[in-house]
């Protein structure tokens, strides 16, 4: 029994006093969507469906320069193809709409106000420039920059605020928390990585809202999470070092932390970050190529984290039943294709072909599909799906199978069907087999081909296949000759061992 159904039944349901569990996938729609954010929010769906919780999505777009619709809607579109359907979101409301932060602007500036009323923000003059040179100084005395809180200091931003910036326009101010100098060190409990402890005085006063108005991304984070009820925020671990940032912004909003589970990059094989130089990195890029979005879910899933049945090849509801966040491994999880591409192949391979045909009509457009039954199209599936890893391979696989010609090329014809023994294999092959052949079934197929070669010895019985195979498909190799045969059906075979024998003899006998 999955542990977190033995928790909930022997165990006991959650009690009325434990907080439902919401979790959210907040990605900045100014990209397509990533591979890694796909496998954060794969995580976090699969840990709310996993303990009847709410999987929310939230678009943080407060860049408003980077940010861009296209990319909103492609990363809609990808966590639906993959079937992550959100509880709340942009698009679908929710408790606490709206879900895009830049619907959320007075909200941001109603708890910045809080903030700076509780004495933990204050306005910062410092101009863009002056902080450049502030950072290029400490670069070159080897030290880190941190922002010395000058500000906070009343007289400080009077001073400033007076005096106009060196290109004369007058300073707009940005927003600063405040880190007591006290603080010390803040040590929060990682879901994934245990213990971590960060020391305060390295954090320095960081901006929470922008000259421009708009919020800084943690606290827009904090802000949203907290009034969105968020109980866990599970994502990549390269946000670990905005965690101090947001749990003091937590505390000086008193409002209850959320859990926090930081899960490890993903790094291409040559274990560097992944990105567009490996390959792709859009999830709309690997659906395009013809990955099933159960295969991508399952591969996806097991990047940093793995089943404790040790059953790495399941659904997403088997998956969800079985999530727990101490499972999650905080070092890399390393993108191999190879096991992708294994996975996909796997459920190509094994699903039921009416699933299978209607996920590859797509892919088929460019043949005649209306001229087939379900059923032709089912066998053709059938025949060529073995060796498929992507959907996108099809239209290659199967296009001997439509029509009533096939192409020969000169390569083909010069390799395999020249010369005297191919005219007279394909000869005998119209003239023994064709005129009385029984097409009824591959099985009788195969058994009648067998025959016929055998009385064509010492011709070897695979050059005897090979030469069937061009004349009747244009290649030397492809799908089960005898369910190939049983598919094209006689007169299209007729047709085409016709059309091969003026090429391998120079002239047509009828
Ligand atoms: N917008 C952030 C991102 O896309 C969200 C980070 C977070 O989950 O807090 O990385």
């Amino acid at each position: 029994m999955p542990l977190n159904r033995f928790r909930r039944e022997y165990m006991g349901a959650p009690s009325r006093m434990t907080k439902p569990i919401r979790v959210r996938i907040a990605p900045s729609p100014t990209g397509f969507l990533h591979v890694g954010t796909a496998r954060t929010a794969l995580f976090n769906y699969l840990y709310a469906k996993g303990h009847e919780g709410q999987f929310i999505l939230r678009i943080e777009d407060t860049d408003l320069e980077r940010s861009q619709p296209i990319y909103t809607q492609n990363i809609f579109d990808s966590l639906k193809a993959l079937g992550l359907q959100w509880d709340e979101g942009p698009d679908v409301g929710g408790p606490y709409a709206p879900y895009a932060q830049s619907e959320r602007l007075p909200l941001y500036k109603q708890w910045a106000e809080t903030l700076i009323e509780r004495g933990h923000a204050y306005y910062c003059y410092h101009t863009q420039a002056e902080l450049d040179a502030e950072r290029e100084k400490a670069q070159a005395e080897k030290r880190a920059f941190i922002y010395n809180g000058a500000c906070f200091d009343a007289k400080c931003r009077e001073e400033l605020a007076a005096k106009p910036a060196d290109d004369g326009v007058v300073r707009k101010p940005s927003l600063r928390f405040h880190i007591p100098k006290d603080r010390g060190a803040l040590v929060f409990k990682d879901q994934v990585r245990g213990e971590v402890s960060f020391d305060t005085a390295l954090l320095g006063d960081f901006v929470i809202m922008k000259s421009d108005g708009t919020p800084s991304y943690n606290f827009a984070v904090v802000v949203d999470d907290m009034l969105m009820q968020i109980t866990h925020v599970i994502r990549g671990e390269d946000h670990i070092s905005n965690t101090p940032r947001q749990i003091l912004l937590y505390e000086a909003l008193q409002a209850p932390q959320p859990e926090f589970a930081h899960v490890g990059m993903i790094l291409a094989p040559d274990r560097t970050k992944l990105s567009k130089r490996h390959g792709a990195v859009a999830v709309s890029d690997y659906m395009k190529d013809g990955y099933l979005p159960e295969a991508f879910c399952n591969f996806i899933a097991l990047l940093g984290w793995s089943p404790p049945d040790g059953e790495e090849i399941g659904t997403l509801s088997h998956f969800a039943s079985q999530f727990e966040l101490e499972r999650i491994t905080h070092s890399p999880a390393i993108f191999e294709k190879d096991k992708l591409n294994f996975i996909n192949g796997k459920l190509i391979r094994t699903m039921s072909l009416e699933h299978l045909l209607a996920v590859a009509r797509p892919y088929l457009h460019d043949f005649d599909l209306h001229q087939y039954s379900e059923a032709q199209l089912h066998q053709i599936l059938d025949a060529v799906r073995e060796p498929v890893t992507v959907l996108s391979e099809l239209p290659d696989a199967v296009n001997y199978f439509f029509g009533q010609n096939v192409m020969l090329d000169a390569a083909l014809v010069g390799e395999v069907l020249t010369g005297p023994e191919p005219a007279q294999v394909l000869q005998q092959f119209k003239q023994d087999f064709l005129a009385s052949a029984d097409f009824s079934s591959p099985d009788a197929l195969a058994l009648q081909v067998k025959a016929f070669a055998n009385g064509l010895k010492p011709i070897k019985m695979k050059t005897i296949m090979w030469i069937i195979r061009a004349a009747v498909t244009g290649r030397t190799h492809g799908a089960d000759l005898s369910k190939t045969l049983h598919i094209l059906g006689k007169e299209t075979v007729a047709h085409r061992v016709d059309t091969a024998l003026v090429l391998t003899t120079g002239s047509f006998t009828p």
